[in-house]
């Protein structure tokens, strides 16, 4: 069975197609740009990243385009060998506990819940709708990005707000990426070889969240209502004192969405460095003796390392803690940052072994260390599509 894993934004679309249940890789790539008049298309075949810019006014052109080139390049023989199509949706409330088929009805359940998520549901939905008029007759489903956190307890979820928030507009943490988490950990798990495991993951891209997973199970998450909370990232500042924002409305003259919209999009490395959201540029300018861009680094590894203490104490211990996202598989910098933090829980590590560490899996702590430390490149797509094909085995 083929199926195709969709991630979509408000204008780009990111696809892979996989032979399942091989889970073979059969291509993957990105439409960028989605309705500006210089769109850009990338597909990899065999290995080679092929790149086309070409006008793309909507979702319904850019996934016309993906199908005409899935079978230009002939990694299909005709759009009816495509089965199944899987859909990141960021925000399922507390209506989705797991992956589910999607049918009218389900749409309308992540149409109500945007609400919660504006930035990112309605663009999962776009995707959703395109696949379900441009394909008919294939399995639709929907993988939800806080579903894996929907074990977290109440004393965990609820915030120390009014209860009536919760009740009437149902204020609680969700987190997210779970999909990544549940990833990882399900492979931690697997190479612990142990049956009663704690885990704690890192998943540290631009957006960047913590989860602490027991006997597979997320008990706990940095992300919260929305991806703000937790550690500082690329551009979103992580969690701050909530009284922050109408002191600096105040002071600036901004309304609470100016705010909030610097909070997302303007802190973080980019805020502190006052130079970049991306981790490569920070790295280098640390090189460079930028002590704003040291900073910004600090604040977040600081912060990595207060939630993995608070974590190892709700886990009551700690059998493997995972890096993962393109800074957690990537930069051997972030990880010496958190690492060295971590001391007093008797995390030992090999400095040659994490430096020359990118991209693949690898265990990096020392056969002494009380805890394994293990890169593991995260791999979303593939868990889509695992969802994909057991529902579709079921329907
Ligand atoms: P993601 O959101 O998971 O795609 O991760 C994006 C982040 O990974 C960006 O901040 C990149 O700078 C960072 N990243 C990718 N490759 C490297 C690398 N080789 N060293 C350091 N950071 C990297």
């Amino acid at each position: 069975m083929k199926v195709l894993a969709i991630n979509a934004g408000s204008s780009s679309l990111k696809f892979m197609l996989l032979a399942m249940p091989s889970e073979e890789v059969l291509t993957s790539g990105i439409v960028e740009r989605i309705g500006s008049s210089v769109g850009i298309f990338t597909i990899k075949v065999k290995g080679v990243k092929l790149t086309k810019e070409a006008a793309i006014a909507t979702h319904k052109e850019a996934v016309e385009m993906l199908l005409v080139s899935l079978i230009e390049n002939k990694i299909i023989a005709k759009v009816e060998e495509i089965e199944g199509v899987g859909h990141r949706v960021v925000q399922g409330g507390e209506a989705f506990k797991t992956s589910v088929v999607i049918d009218d009805q389900v749409v309308k359940v992540i149409e109500d819940l945007s609400d919660l998520a504006p930035l990112h549901n309605p663009a999962n939905l776009i995707g959703i709708n395109t696949f379900r008029n441009l394909l008919k007759n294939v399995i639709n489903v929907a993988v939800f990005d806080n579903a894996f956190h929907s074990t977290m307890q109440p004393e965990t979820y609820l915030y120390g707000t009014p209860y009536q928030w919760y009740r009437q507009y149902k204020v609680r943490k969700y987190g997210f990426h779970g999909t990544s988490h549940q990833y990882v950990s399900q492979r931690a798990s697997q190479l612990l070889n142990k049956k009663n495991s704690k885990i704690i993951v890192c998943h540290l891209g631009n957006g960047a969240s913590i989860a602490a997973i027991k006997n597979g199970q997320s008990i706990d998450t940095s992300m919260g209502l929305t991806p703000l909370e937790g550690i500082p990232m690329g551009t979103r500042s992580g969690s701050i004192d909530a009284g922050i924002i109408e002191y600096i409305a105040n002071k600036e003259n901004l309304s609470i969405k100016a705010v909030t919209d610097i909070l997302n999009k303007k802190s973080g490395y980019l805020g502190i460095s006052e130079y970049s959201n991306d981790a490569r540029d920070i790295e280098a300018k640390i090189k460079q003796g930028d002590p704003l861009a040291k900073l910004a680094f600090d604040i977040q590894t600081k912060r990595i390392a207060d939630y993995i203490g608070a974590y190892y104490l709700q886990l009551g211990g700690l059998d493997a803690l995972c890096f993962t996202a393109g800074i957690g598989e990537n930069s051997a910098l972030i990880r010496k940052g958190v690492l060295n933090r971590l001391k007093v829980l008797k995390v030992k590590w090999d400095e040659d072994l994490n430096s020359q560490t990118r991209g693949q899996e690898t265990l990096i702590s020392t056969p002494d260390s009380k805890v394994k430390v293990w890169v593991i490149p995260t791999n979303e797509e593939v868990m889509i599509a695992r969802d994909v094909y057991s529902l579709a085995q079921k329907s």
